[in-house]
């Protein structure tokens, strides 16, 4: 089900888990549930700490953009003029100055920094916001991969001396992104978007794709290098050593919701979601098989595993007496909770514990006394678990192509190509299938497929979201 049918697969378990409900009356938009939450709190939480820890602070912009400012920059209201919503009414009253609802916040951000930026000594300075942007999408839209309102944009923002320091920082996060990917388990290809798919108004692009069951590749997260191009319209100049005045050079970078539309779709299995500890709300439940006789003694064992656990773990007890523990197991398979735990009476005469291990579909039995080791080291290994069987089937899915005819849809084909737009858009043009960019960290010698001239550049092509 998973493989074959994916739209829908996905669709019944954001509601089967409990994580969207996706009625909303409003195309593009769904609204959040408390199970839903809690793994994005537990995935907010991640790329905090990783951006801190590079020297990252929050900040807050406000959600309205001024029309003059957002037209500032002129190949960036380009390319999002057609996505923008507007406010042009304040109750009644027409507003004297349009607002936009940002479709992302360079525009309210960047005029603000160019009153904090005086000299050489407040560089670089180094923000982000997690906030929620509106576009006004006109392609199909799909909960967590294409929204309108997109509700987890992480955008970072930089601002830095030189080119080379900007070059530097680009590095720096690509660095941060495979922290955070490889953190929550989600295999990446690193790619340089062409020119044509740049982000509007940068110098360039680097993305990260994934690749889903269906064999479309996903844009995960994305850097860019903006250069001086913002800094000269917003006027963000700063005082160096010897008193000229320079403008600076930034980078902008974000990630979205789409990284909890990857945690599902591709740890994910027929019977529902698998979470990874780290992001799971729970990451053990514990099921006590209760009947009437030995009521007391299980309890009792429950509570006492729980109290020995819980300093340790995110542990919940399922203390619902009106569910059978098959339809308990099955609701908590359904919610991918990495590991539970299930006390009968006989597991109390015997002195052992049942251990289920939600990725491998596996049950063991447990000595009491072995019980927190056990614990320690399955945690880790499903962690190990299901990177590994995600990376493989990246891999598997990756096929090196020699001739134009032989590229596919399902995968992601590598082939080699020059780097000229022309050979790339004739690529696309041919096959129907997008351009994702070159390999930023693989060569190989070969010829173009289009002009074939020589070239050590390998280029992706695969269907995309
Ligand atoms: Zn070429």
């Amino acid at each position: 089900m998973k493989r074959e049918n994916f739209s829908e697969w996905f669709n019944q378990i954001l509601e089967k888990a409990g994580i969207l409900d996706i009625r909303y009356p409003v195309k593009g938009l769904y609204v959040w549930l408390p199970y839903g939450m809690k793994i994005r709190e537990c995935v907010i939480k991640i790329i905090k700490e990783i951006l801190e820890n590079h020297g990252h602070e929050e900040v807050l912009f406000p959600l309205l953009i001024p029309e003059d400012f957002l037209r500032k920059e002129s190949e960036h209201i380009r390319g999002f003029e057609e996505q923008v919503y507007w406010v042009t009414r304040g109750g009644s009253k027409e507003l004297n100055v349009k607002l936009a609802l940002r479709p992302t916040s360079e525009t309210a951000i960047y005029p603000i920094v160019s009153l904090w930026i005086k000299s050489h000594k407040d560089l670089p300075l180094k923000i982000y916001q997690i906030v929620n942007v509106f576009r006004y999408e006109t392609k199909h839209t799909r909960p967590l991969i294409r929204l309108r309102e997109i509700t987890t944009f992480k955008e970072a923002h930089t601002f830095h001396r030189t080119f080379e320091e900007a070059e530097a920082q680009v590095k720096e996060a690509i660095e941060i992104y495979k922290k955070f990917f490889d953190r929550i388990a989600i295999p990446y290809l690193i790619n340089k978007r062409p020119d044509w798919d740049k982000f509007p108004g940068a110098i360039y692009t680097i993305a990260f794709d994934t690749i889903f069951p269906d064999g479309k590749s996903l844009q995960i997260a994305t850097i860019h290098n903006l250069g001086q191009n913002f800094s000269k319209p917003f006027n963000i100049k700063y005082e160096k050593v010897d008193g000229n005045f320079e403008y600076v050079y930034q980078t902008c970078y974000g990630i979205s919701d789409r990284v909890i539309a990857s945690i599902i779709a591709i740890h994910g299995d027929d019977r529902g979601l698998i979470l990874l500890p780290e992001i799971s709300p729970y990451q053990i439940v514990i099921i006590p098989i209760i009947y009437k006789e030995s009521r007391q003694k299980v309890l009792n064992k429950a509570w006492k595993i729980y109290n020995l656990l819980k300093e340790k773990y995110k542990i919940y007890i399922d203390l619902r007496e009106d569910e059978t523990p098959g339809s308990k197991f099955y609701y908590w398979e359904m919610k991918g909770i990495p590991i539970r735990i299930e006390i009968g009476p006989r597991d109390v005469d015997e002195g052992v514990v049942t251990i289920f291990r939600r990725d491998k579909m596996e049950r063991i039995k447990v000595r009491d006394e072995d019980l927190e080791n056990t614990l320690k080291d399955m945690m880790n290994d499903i962690y190990k678990n299901l990177r590994e069987r995600a990376w493989k089937f990246l891999e598997e899915n990756v096929v090196r192509i020699f001739r134009i005819e032989d590229i596919r849809e399902g995968y992601i084909n590598e082939i080699s190509l020059c780097g000229k737009d022309s050979c790339g858009r004739y690529i696309e043009e041919k096959t129907g299938l997008r351009v994702l960019g070159e390999a930023i960290e693989k060569k190989e010698d070969g010829y173009c497929l289009v002009c074939k001239e020589r070239t050590d550049k390998i280029y992706r092509v695969a269907k995309s979201y």
